[in-house]
């Protein structure tokens, strides 16, 4: 049996995990933890430290502010960690990748398996179409609450192109685009965010040529999806050596 913790128990994607995690055979809620009041955990922790000690595996959906105190606990308490908040800077990354060379630590921008394929698709087309002939644009669509642009996982998206194309995201990177802002520079990945409404995730990738278009689109229609991967992805995690792990390992994919 493992036994499964959730941090952010109170909020959207922690309920859904909560409800998941109790009909999945062979796994236990062994409790939760979240900065709000929560009514659907039979027992709340009350920090990360003591989730840690009680579980095999926490899932994680918070806010980036709480990485680095959560890679610090779980380490401590030689955890394996299932990360799905976004929106991390730097230090947080950092604080990830440090955690993971002593705990098993999984890291999905988006724990939709459809994604997971989008994102390997992704790195093949920015491997074959030349960034001298095809302009590569990523679109994503979120609900009204999202703190963080672009999303995560439009991120990751736009790393696999770069990846693809044999260098990192960061020098091409062209983002919310405005004004005067000349041609668009050539080899450039765009990113462009909408925030409406209870949109769960749209994201569109788009390659463009002077003759040809290609566009590889998902779309969650609810966060159910998220929460099954991000579970598929702890039952995966229970076990391994440390490492830092991604869905297109539970899927193999590489
Ligand atoms: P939410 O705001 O509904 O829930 C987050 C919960 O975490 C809240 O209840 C909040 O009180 C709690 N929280 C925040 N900081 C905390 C802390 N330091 N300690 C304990 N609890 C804390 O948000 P959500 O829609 O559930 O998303 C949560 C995160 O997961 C976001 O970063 C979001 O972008 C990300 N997300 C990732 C995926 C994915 O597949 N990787 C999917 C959906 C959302």
């Amino acid at each position: 049996m493992i036994g499964i913790g959730i941090a952010g128990i109170a909020g959207r994607m922690g309920h859904l995990l909560a409800a998941q995690v109790r009909t999945t055979p062979g796994a236990t809620l062994t409790g939760g933890i979240d900065r709000a009041p929560a009514a659907n955990a039979e027992r709340m922790l009350p920090d990360i430290a003591a989730l840690a000690a009680a579980s095999d595996v926490v899932i994680d959906f918070t806010h980036a502010g709480a990485v680095r105190a959560h890679a610090e606990a779980l380490t401590a308490a030689n955890t394996a960690w299932v990360l799905g908040t976004t929106g991390l800077d730097s230090e947080g990354q950092e604080a990830v990748r440090v955690a993971a060379r002593a705990i098993p630590v999984m890291q999905a921008a988006n724990y939709s398996p459809g994604v997971a394929l989008v994102i390997a698709l992704a790195e093949r087309l920015g491997a074959a179409l030349p960034a001298s002939d095809y302009d590569a644009e990523i679109l994503e669509t979120h609900h009204r609450q999202k703190v963080d642009a672009p999303s995560g996982t439009a991120l990751a998206i736009g790393e696999a192109v770069a990846r693809g194309r044999g260098h990192a995201l960061a020098g091409a990177m062209e983002s919310g685009r405005h004004g005067q802002t000349g041609p668009r520079q050539p080899g450039a990945i765009g990113f462009a965010s909408l925030r409406a409404g209870q949109v769960v995730g749209e994201h569109t990738l788009l390659f463009a040529s002077a003759s040809e278009q290609i566009t590889l689109q998902h779309q969650a229609l609810d966060r159910g999806a998220f929460a099954a991967g991000a579970i598929r992805a702890a039952v995966w995690l229970h076990g391994r050596p440390a490492g830092l792990y991604g869905m297109p390992d539970v899927l193999g994919l590489r």
